[in-house]
C-alpha cells in the first residue's frame, strides 16, 4: 500500500536560515533513500540535504532562492509497500566538515599489472592544494611526485584564478585611482589601454609565479609527472600523457604506484546547459582570456568571481548588466557591507537583475540576445530578449571528484562530485586523502593549503588534523569586503546573543586622506565571553586587513586585546583597534557612547 511522505529538512547543525542554491528534484521523479534533494548553502559551507524516502515525488515544496532551516518540507514522497516507511532524516554535513560518508563505498579494483614509477606520495593536481601538498610531504621526507595534466604548476589559482584576476584588478585600481586623483587637483589624460601589452603583463605575473613553483620543485626533489590521471586500484593512478600548452593526449601512458595518495583535483567553472558555445560566451577562464572589451557584457551570477571581473571590464570601458537568482548580490558578508559596495559601485552597472533566471540565449551573428524570467513577480525582469555583445557565465564551480576514477580505487564521491574526508583530510580509503576544492566549500586557495598540509603531516606520520574555527572571505572588487567568521545575519539567524561594534571610517584619519571614508570595520563578539567571533570589513586593503580579525579569532582575543593591541597610525589597519575600543567603550575617535 502506498502512502505519501514529508521529507523536512533534517538538523544542519548551526544553520537556520539558509537558502536553496541547487534543487536536484522535480514532481513524478522517482527517488531512493539518500539520493540528494538539494543544495542549502550557508557562509560557511554547502550541504546536500539527502531524502529520507524512496518513491515518487508528488509534490516539491521549495524553489531556488527560498531559505529554509530545520522542519521545512522539501518533497512529498508517494512510498510502496515495504519502504513505505521513511528511514530517519539524516543531517545534512557540511561539504568543508569532516563528514561521514553519505554512500556506500564502491569496490576497489585491482591492478594486476607492473608500475613505471614508484613513489611514497603522489598528489593528483597541482593546484595550491596540490603542489602545497606535495612540497611539504618532500620537506617531511616522503619521496614525493605531482601528477599534473596542464603543462605549468599552480593549478585554477595560479593560472586562470585567484593571480591572474588580481593582475587585472590591480591595473583596474589604478585606472579608477587615477580618476578620483582629479579631487585632489590632479587630473590625468583619459587612460589609454593596450589590451594585448596588458594581457602579456598579466601572463607575465602568472609565468613568473608559475616558473618559481617549478623551481622550487626540482629543489624539494618533487617530480612532476605531466598527463591525465586516474585510479587504477587504491595504489595506483595511470598517467595518460599531455603535451602543449593544453591537454592534449600524446597517447603514451604509464603506470604510477603509490604507498599515499593525496586527491587535489579542484574544480570546474559549470556550464548551463542551455547555453550555446559561442566564443563570445566565456566562463571565467575565458574572461581572463582578455580577448577583446565588449560593449555591452552579460555578468552571469552576483558571486565574488563574476563580480570581479565585472570590475575589470567595466573599468576598461565596458557597460555591465549582471543577472542573479538570489535576492542580493555577493552572497556571505553582511548586507550594511554589500550596501556600502553597491553605493560605490553604483555608476558601474547599466543593470543589476536580483531574483532574476537566465532562461535562453540566442547567439546572432549581430549579438547574443537573453531572455530573463523572474523568480517571482517582484524581479522587475526585462519582459523581451536583451542584446549583448559578450556573456560571462559565472553560475558557480562543480567539484572534479567524477573524473580521476575514484571508484576503482574504492574511494566514496558524492552525487555531486565531492570526497568526503574526516578531520585529517582522511577519504574513506585510508592511503587516500583529498584536500581543496575538491573536497568541498569554501572553494578558496587559503582553504586548499591548510588541508594540504594537514594531509601531508599526516601521511608523514605528524599529529595534524584540520580544526581551524574560520576561513575567511574576500571580494577583491573596489572597493574590497572582506569577512570571517560570525555575521550579525548568521548570529541573528542562529538567535546566538552578540555585540556588535563598527567603526567608520568616516572617523579614520587615513581614509579620509586615501579618499576612503565611506568604509567601515565591523566586529563582533559572543555576548557571554566577549570574545571576537567575526569581523567584517569594507574599503580599500580589507582583505589584507580581515587576517589580523583570523588570528583574533583563533586566539580567542577579546575586546580589550585587540583594543589594547597598539596598531600604527595612520593606517587603515588601526580600525580595526578602534572597532574594539568601540566595543569596549574607549575609542576617543568617535563621538562619545549614550549615556545608557
Ligand atoms: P585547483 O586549483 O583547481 O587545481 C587542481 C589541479 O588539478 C589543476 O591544475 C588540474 O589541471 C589538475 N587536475 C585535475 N584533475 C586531474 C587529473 N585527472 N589528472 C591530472 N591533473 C588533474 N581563491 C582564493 O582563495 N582567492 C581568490 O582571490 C580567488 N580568486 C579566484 C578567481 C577565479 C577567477 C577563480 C576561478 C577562482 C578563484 N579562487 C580564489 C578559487 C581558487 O582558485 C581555488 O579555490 C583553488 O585553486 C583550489 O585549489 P585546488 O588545489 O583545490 O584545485
Amino acid at each position: 500500500m502506498s502512502q505519501l511522505v514529508e521529507v523536512k529538512v533534517p538538523d544542519i547543525g548551526d544553520f537556520s536560515d539558509v537558502p536553496v542554491i541547487e534543487l536536484f528534484v522535480k514532481v513524478g521523479d522517482t527517488i531512493k533513500v539518500d539520493d540528494a534533494i538539494a543544495t542549502l548553502e550557508s557562509d560557511k559551507a554547502t550541504m546536500d540535504v539527502p531524502s529520507s524516502a524512496a518513491g515518487v515525488i508528488k509534490e516539491v515544496k521549495v524553489a531556488l532562492g527560498d531559505r529554509v532551516g530545520e522542519g521545512k518540507v522539501l518533497i512529498v514522497v508517494e512510498t510502496e509497500g515495504a519502504g513505505a516507511s521513511p528511514a530517519p532524516a539524516t543531517a545534512a554535513a557540511p561539504a568543508a566538515a569532516p563528514a561521514a560518508a553519505p554512500v556506500a563505498a564502491p569496490a576497489a579494483a585491482s591492478h594486476g599489472g607492473a608500475a613505471d614509477v614508484e613513489y611514497d606520495m603522489v598528489v593528483l593536481g597541482a593546484g595550491p592544494g596540490g603542489y602545497s601538498a606535495a612540497f611539504r610531504a618532500a620537506d617531511l621526507g616522503l619521496k614525493t611526485a605531482i601528477i599534473e595534466r596542464y603543462a605549468t604548476l599552480g593549478g585554477v589559482c595560479l593560472n586562470v584564478g585567484c593571480i591572474p584576476s588580481k593582475a587585472l584588478l590591480h591595473v583596474a585600481a589604478v585606472i579608477e585611482e587615477a580618476e578620483h586623483a582629479s579631487v585632489a587637483g590632479v587630473s590625468f589624460a583619459k587612460p589609454s589601454v593596450d589590451v594585448d601589452a596588458l594581457r602579456a603583463h598579466k601572463e607575465k605575473v602568472v609565468g613568473k609565479l608559475t616558473g618559481g613553483l617549478a623551481g622550487m620543485a626540482k629543489g624539494r626533489k618533487v617530480d612532476i609527472i605531466r598527463g591525465y590521471g586516474h585510479f587504477l586500484d587504491p595504489n595506483h593512478i595511470e598517467v595518460e600523457e599531455t603535451t602543449g600548452t593544453s591537454q592534449d593526449k600524446t597517447g603514451a601512458k604509464k603506470v604510477v604506484k603509490f604507498k599515499q595518495c593525496i586527491i587535489a583535483a579542484g574544480s570546474a567553472a559549470v556550464h548551463l546547459p542551455f547555453i550555446p558555445r559561442d566564443p563570445r560566451i566565456v566562463d571565467s577562464t575565458g574572461a581572463l582570456e582578455l580577448r577583446f572589451v565588449p560593449g555591452k557584457l552579460l555578468v552571469i551570477g552576483g558571486g565574488i568571481i563574476g563580480l570581479e571581473m565585472a570590475t575589470v571590464y567595466s573599468t576598461l570601458g565596458a557597460r555591465v548588466d549582471v543577472v542573479e537568482m538570489m535576492d542580493g548580490l555577493m552572497q556571505g558578508p553582511d548586507r550594511d557591507a554589500v550596501k556600502v559596495w553597491e553605493k560605490q559601485n553604483a555608476s558601474r552597472f547599466d543593470k543589476i537583475m536580483l531574483k532574476t533566471k537566465t532562461v535562453a540565449v540566442d547567439a546572432k551573428e549581430d549579438g547574443l540576445y537573453v531572455t530573463f524570467e523572474g523568480v517571482d513577480a517582484t524581479s522587475g525582469a526585462p519582459t523581451e530578449p536583451v542584446k549583448y555583445d559578450m556573456i560571462l557565465q559565472s553560475a558557480g564551480r562543480a567539484p572534479n571528484g567524477k573524473k580521476i576514477g575514484a571508484e576503482k580505487a574504492g574511494v566514496i564521491v558524492t552525487d555531486r562530485g565531492f570526497i568526503p574526508v574526516d578531520a585529517q583530510m582522511r577519504t574513506n580509503v585510508p592511503n587516500i586523502f583529498a584536500i581543496g576544492d575538491v573536497v568541498g566549500q569554501p572553494m578558496l586557495a587559503h582553504k586548499a593549503v591548510h588541508e594540504a598540509h594537514v594531509a601531508a603531516e599526516v601521511a608523514a606520520g605528524h599529529k595534524a588534523a584540520f580544526d581551524a574555527t574560520v576561513i575567511p572571505g574576500v571580494a577583491y572588487t573596489h572597493p574590497e569586503v572582506a569577512w570571517v567568521g560570525y555575521t550579525e545575519a548568521q548570529a541573528k539567524a542562529e538567535g546566538k546573543k552578540v555585540e556588535t561594534a563598527k567603526f567608520p571610517w568616516a572617523a579614520s584619519g587615513r581614509a579620509i586622506a586615501n579618499g576612503a571614508d565611506y568604509g567601515f570595520t565591523k566586529l563582533i563578539f559572543d555576548a557571554e565571553t566577549h570574545r571576537v567571533i567575526g569581523g567584517t570589513i569594507v574599503g580599500p586593503s580589507a582583505g589584507d586587513m580581515i587576517g589580523e580579525v583570523c588570528l583574533a579569532i583563533e586566539m580567542g582575543a577579546d575586546a580589550v586585546d585587540i583594543g589594547k593591541t597598539i596598531h600604527p597610525h595612520p593606517t587603515l589597519g588601526e580600525t580595526v583597534g578602534m572597532a574594539a575600543e568601540v566595543a569596549h567603550g574607549s575609542c576617543t575617535d568617535v563621538p562619545p557612547a549614550r549615556k545608557k
